[in-house]
C-alpha cells in the first residue's frame, strides 16, 4: 500500500512550504482513517481500506502530549512556525475539537508564542456552530474547495453522506474573510473518467466563488505522492502558476505548491 497513515498523535515538526516548521496534531486514530470525504487522491488511502475501530484521541491525551512536545522543542531551541491539526482524516470529526482548539491556543501562548495554529479541513463540518466558532479562533482556517461543480466534487472528493455545494459556499462566506482556501488541481483518467479541473469551465466559477468568499490566501497544489487510485497526473508548474496569477488578479494572495 503506497499511501501512509500518521502513527502518532503528535508528529514533526515537518517542513511545510506554506506553514514552515509545522508540528502536526493528528486528532484521528493512529491505525486508520476517519473522514467525511473519501478523496480519490487521498494520501491516507481510501476510507474502506483504512477502517479503524479505535477510539478518537481524547482531549486530555492531546493536551498532555502536545505540552510535552512543545516543552521539548523549546528546550532544544528547535524552530517552530505552526501547530497544525492535520492527520488521518478530517480533524473536526473529533467531538472535542472545539475544546482542543482552546487548549492548543493556550499552550501556544505559553510555550510557543511565535507559532501560528492552523487546521487543514475539508470544511464539511464547518457549518456546525461549535466547529465554526473554533475555526474562527485559528490563525489558519484552511478549508478545501476543489471545484465549484457538485458532480466533480461528488466524483473526486466523494463526500460521505449529505453534501450541498451551495451550502458549503455559504458557510465559507460566513467566515467573512477569516478563512483560507486550498484547492487540488489534477488531470488524468481516473476510474474510466477524464479528470481535469484546470480548464476555464472549472476555473471561472471557482474564481467567482473566491470573489464571494474573499479568503486571506488561496493555495493551489497538485498531486505529490502516489495516490490510492491510479490515473492522476501532476499539473505542470506553469499551469498552476497561471491559475495562481488569475487569483492574484482578483487582489487575493495566492501561492502555488508543486
Ligand atoms: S478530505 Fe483530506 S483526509 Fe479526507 S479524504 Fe480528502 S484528502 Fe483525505
Amino acid at each position: 500500500m503506497p499511501t501512509h497513515l500518521h502513527t502518532s498523535l503528535i508528529y514533526g515538526p515537518v517542513h511545510s512550504r506554506r506553514l514552515g516548521a509545522s508540528l502536526g496534531v493528528n486528532l484521528l486514530p493512529p491505525d486508520g482513517k476517519v473522514c467525511t470525504f473519501d478523496c480519490l487522491y487521498c494520501e491516507c488511502g481510501m476510507n474502506g481500506e483504512r477502517r479503524t475501530h479505535s477510539a478518537l484521541p481524547q482531549r486530555k491525551d492531546v493536551v498532555d502530549q502536545l505540552e510535552r512536545r512543545l516543552c521539548e522543542i523549546a528546550a532544544a531551541g528547535e524552530p517552530l512556525d505552526d501547530i497544525t491539526f492535520v492527520g488521518n482524516g478530517e480533524p473536526t470529526v473529533n467531538p472535542a475539537f472545539p475544546q482542543i482548539v482552546d487548549d492548543t491556543l493556550a499552550l501556544r501562548n505559553a510555550l510557543a508564542p511565535q507559532a501560528t495554529v492552523s487546521v487543514l479541513s475539508n470544511g464539511s463540518l464547518a457549518g456546525r456552530p461549535a466547529v465554526h466558532t473554533a475555526l474562527e479562533k485559528l490563525d489558519g482556517n484552511i478549508l478545501k474547495l476543489d471545484a465549484v461543480d457538485e458532480d466533480y466534487v461528488r466524483f473526486l472528493d466523494r463526500p460521505q453522506g449529505r453534501f450541498n455545494l451551495d451550502e458549503t459556499l455559504r458557510v465559507y462566506e460566513s467566515f467573512e474573510g477569516n478563512v483560507s482556501i486550498q484547492t487540488m488541481f489534477v488531470r488524468g483518467r481516473v476510474l474510466g473518467h477524464d479528470v481535469d479541473n484546470t480548464g476555464d469551465a472549472f476555473v471561472r466559477p471557482w474564481l467567482a466563488a473566491l470573489r464571494r468568499i474573499r479568503p486571506k490566501i488561496v493555495e493551489v497544489y497538485t498531486v505529490d505522492r502516489i495516490t490510492p487510485v491510479p490515473g492522476f497526473e501532476k499539473v505542470p508548474p506553469e499551469d498552476l502558476d497561471a491559475i495562481r496569477d488569475r487569483v492574484r488578479a482578483l487582489g487575493i494572495p495566492c501561492m502555488a505548491a508543486y
